[in-house]
């Protein structure tokens, strides 16, 4: 085995600590990756692979440039890995031997900080789960806000519904939890556990509390080991101080509608089913927030509805002034548009990575501030006089006046308007704000000054007019002569170097100003970073404070959107009361925008204790999924304190919303389309009540037209029966239909089709009484299915039609004609193998009532 040289012992050290990370490893202007890290990060990162060392000592190695790293690091996250980044942590210049280096940092995707790496409208969490005598606790926390919450859970069902409302970027999980639910919650491993002792004892310590009481943890006590293994997380891969996680919140998902992630998806909440955009969600409708912050809280409102009136109505009295006050609604939101991102800006602050331009984007934002609360000032609801009051009760703890007054003072008077994004080369601090710093600045100008006036000297002196004075890093300062003029050169002059048409001299003289010059500019950039840092701390310790105006500010973001998307949809405000659904007029908020203004149908529902449930029936295109839709977002619309696309809406409060919906089968998770069906339905029928609203759309189509129809009829009768949700069922089954009449609580609905000759149209407009025909046909050949194929089926049809009625017949009155006589009949007839023409022509309304 040959002798490691020095540097790569050095790199094996810091390796074997990291292994589960790329290592980058600085070598001067350089991140080096070695052996498999170079390898992966060639691969990945597109970069050339080259060697270092000799024969046997050689490593594979690939390199970036130290600038160009954040953009490189950024995609490696992206992909999932984790990347340690390894320092020289002293001056190589003043080094004796191998220059000390330490891993400053782990860049992981749930603790990155650098906006470049994150979206500024999702939160970035990293989520640890914990597991404790079978009970299941998580806590998960946002990095760049502070945002730090836990909650425990007694089965791992609802702990894993909870992830992936939560989708957190990164998920932690100990090495001790089962095999099973580790599976489930997918996570990366890490090897602390801690019992709860330990786990109380680590949070104590880092909140610097004498106890945990003031948090209210009661009965989330499995929760506090992942916690703790969050915090130690943090510090492991953050090595910064993390003065913005400041509380931890405990929260009850019971607190909340629940909405699985079958839901979620089926609903298109904040992105579209089939292709996971965000054009087509709901969200998309509803975000006019003016910043970051709001948009992120927005988001997660419409992922938490809420189940507490109180709290609905609160939010709903503000979006109502701000609903009826355009002129503050244009105001507010003109004020708006200035203010950054508070809550991650403040968090760069305390974890001290903010740079200067960070510093002035706060500035600027603070700045907005007073005006913004002065718009509130005859605000009545309560949510909107919050930003004023926390502004007005800050003013009165703060020495100089309002903190946010002092913050924005001190960053304005310490740095430039327009700062560089690096913060070790100066240019950051403004004049008047130092006085060393001044003195120094004064110092380096004059230098540059004697220089201008040596070179206008010593041409004079030498005669030589195109002698000019020049710096490289290497030789310092020089004054140079071209070959022509070499024999005026005086004596005192020193050779420091030739090139190929001129020589560089120096003087004693210019060596002495140019240690000056230069010490001037080290320390220079050294005071001016130091002096950042400075201001960084002073606001830092504003973290609390900050916190609180921003996420003010972001609630009044928020409400001001859902006002705005209100006036302009032309949105009512929801009653929300009772324990029914009754809605004139409603529309599906995304659909309508799609198609464009006053093409959507609007519709009406009603469900109450007398009809719970109702069968839709009517052709595919119809409209029923849409419908059925549009009932549940308006119900989650009103219980995020939003007004619903109605003419009116009286609502109770839904306590959970389930929907199972056949065209969006999850054909990757390897379960058939019918496992995935029943499995979906099972879920509905062992968790919902009789709050819950439930939607079915084509339940039982993945199998045999029997199997199906029972499946069906037998889930629809056991929710009207047992579990009484009110429940929307669109089925293709006509058979169905007929449950109407045994189940008091059944009512048929069908979506109008207006028939002309062999065309539909479709009405989308919803009737009482169930369909009486499919319209399939018509449907194929608005699809554009050929002609032939279109006729073809027409005359299949036709046979079965007068197939099935002559079985009818002759067979005992209510003998079901199964689907095997009707097909060996259709054989003998020779139905699939030539036919007669169209018989059947239908002209007029049919599907339930004309409309008037
Ligand atoms: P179904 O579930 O009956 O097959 P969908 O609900 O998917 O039908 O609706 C099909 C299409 O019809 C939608 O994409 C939409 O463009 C249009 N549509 C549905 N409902 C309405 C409505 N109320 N007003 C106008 N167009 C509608």
């Amino acid at each position: 085995m040959p002798e490691l040289t020095p540097m790569a012992r050095q790199y094996q050290e810091m390796k074997a600590l990291h292994k589960d990370a790329i290592l980058f490893f600085r070598l001067g202007d350089f991140y080096e990756m070695f052996n498999d890290d170079a390898e992966l990060a060639s691969r990945e990162l597109d970069l050339t692979l080259t060697g270092r060392g000799k024969d046997d000592n050689r490593m594979p190695m690939c390199g970036i440039p130290y600038h160009a790293a954040e953009g490189y690091i950024a995609k490696l996250i992206e992909k999932g890995y984790k990347v340690a980044i390894c320092e020289q942590v002293e001056d190589p210049k003043l080094a004796k031997g191998l220059v000390k280096r330490d891993i400053i940092r782990i860049v992981t995707p749930g603790t990155v900080l650098e906006s470049s790496m994150l979206s500024d409208k999702t939160n970035n969490y990293l989520l640890a789960v914990n597991h404790e005598k079978g009970r299941f606790g998580l806590a998960f926390v946002d990095a760049t806000t502070g945002e730090f919450k836990l909650s425990d859970f007694n089965s791992i069902e609802k702990l894993t519904d909870e992830i992936k409302r939560i989708a957190p970027a990164e998920t932690i999980v100990s090495d001790l939890f089962p095999e099973e639910p580790r599976r489930l919650v997918a996570g990366s491993g890490f090897k602390d556990t801690y019992d709860n002792d330990t786990a109380v004892e680590k949070l104590l310590d880092h909140f610097q509390v004498k106890s945990l009481e003031s948090f209210g943890l009661t009965g989330q006590e499995v929760a506090l080991g992942a916690a703790a293994a969050i915090l130690d997380y943090l510090k492991v891969t953050q090595k910064t101080t993390l003065g913005h996680i400041n509380v931890l919140k405990p929260y009850h998902p019971e607190a909340f509608m629940f909405i699985d992630a079958t839901t979620r998806r089926n609903l298109e909440i904040t992105q579209t089913a089939r292709d996971k955009s965000f054009r087509g969600s709901l969200l998309w409708v509803l975000d006019r927030t003016r910043t970051a912050m709001g948009s992120r809280l927005l988001r997660q409102w419409l992922l938490q509805p809420l189940l507490d009136v109180k709290l609905i109505e609160k939010r709903l009295d503000a979006v109502a002034e701000l609903f009826n006050n355009g002129l503050l609604r244009a105001e507010l939101g003109e004020g708006l548009k200035k203010v950054f991102d508070i809550e991650r800006l403040t968090g760069k602050a305390a974890t001290q990575s903010a740079n200067a331009r960070d510093l002035v984007a706060l500035k600027e934002s603070l700045h907005q501030l007073p005006k913004v609360v002065n718009l509130l000032e005859k605000a009545g609801s309560e949510l909107l006089k919050e930003p004023r009051r926390l502004l007005r009760e800050e003013s009165r703890s703060s020495v100089a006046g309002s903190f946010v007054a002092e913050i924005t003072e001190l960053i304005k008077e310490a740095i430039v308007d327009d700062p560089p994004f690096v913060i070790r080369e100066g240019g950051l601090i403004k004049p008047g704000y130092n006085a060393e710093l001044d003195e120094l600045k004064q110092a380096a100008s004059g230098g540059k000054q004697w220089l201008a006036e040596l070179e206008s000297a010593e041409r004079q002196r030498t005669g030589i007019k195109s002698l000019k004075i020049g710096y490289t890093r290497v030789f310092g300062y020089y004054i140079e002569v071209t070959n022509s003029n070499r024999d005026q050169v005086p004596p005192d002059y020193i050779r420091k170097q030739t090139l190929v048409n001129a020589e560089r001299f120096i003087t004693p003289e210019l060596k002495d100003k140019e240690t000056l010059i230069l010490n001037a500019d080290e320390r220079m950039k050294e005071l001016e970073y130091q002096l950042l840092v400075e201001v960084r701390t002073k606001v830092a310790a504003f973290t609390k404070e900050l916190q609180a105006v921003a996420s003010a500010i972001a609630q009044t973001d928020v409400l001001l959107s859902l006002a705005e998307v209100a006036v302009e949809n032309r949105y009512c405000r929801p009653k929300v009361t009772g324990n029914g659904i009754r809605v004139t007029g409603g529309r599906h908020p995304v659909v309508e925008k799609t198609l464009g203004e006053f093409q959507f149908v609007a519709n009406d529902v009603e469900l109450n204790e007398r009809t719970s449930f109702l069968l839709i029936t009517g052709p595919n295109m119809g409209g029923k999924s849409t419908y059925m839709r549009q009932v549940a977002l308006i119900c989650l619309l009103a219980q995020i304190g939003s007004f619903v696309p109605a003419k009116a809406a009286e609502l109770g409060l839904i306590d959970r919303i389930f929907t199972r919906i056949g065209a969006m089968d999850d054909i990757y998770s390897g379960q058939s389309t019918f496992m995935v069906e029943m499995t979906e339905t099972a879920n509905i029928l062992n968790n919902a009540t009789a709050n819950s609203l439930i939607i079915l759309d084509e339940i039982g189509r993945g199998t045999a037209t029997f199997d199906g129809m029972s499946i069906a009829a037998a889930v629809a009768e056991f929710i009207h029966n047992k579990i009484k949700a009110k429940t929307l069922f669109a089925t293709h089954y006509h058979e169905i239909t007929q449950l109407a009449e045994k189940n008091p609580g059944m009512q048929n609905v069908s979506m109008l089709v207006k028939e002309t000759g062999d065309q539909i149209t479709f009405l989308h407009k919803v009737a009482t009484g169930p369909a009486d025909r499919s319209y399939g046909i018509q449907v194929a050949k608005l699809a554009g299915l050929p002609n032939e194929v279109v006729k073809r089926a027409k005359e299949v049809y036709n046979t079965l039609e007068m197939v099935e009625n002559d079985l009818g017949k002759r067979g005992k009155k209510n003998e079901k004609i199964s689907g095997n006589r009707l097909s060996a009949r259709a054989g003998q007839l020779g139905l699939f193998g030539g036919g007669d023409g169209d018989r059947r022509r239908g002209t007029g309304w049919t599907g339930g009532r004309s409309p008037a």
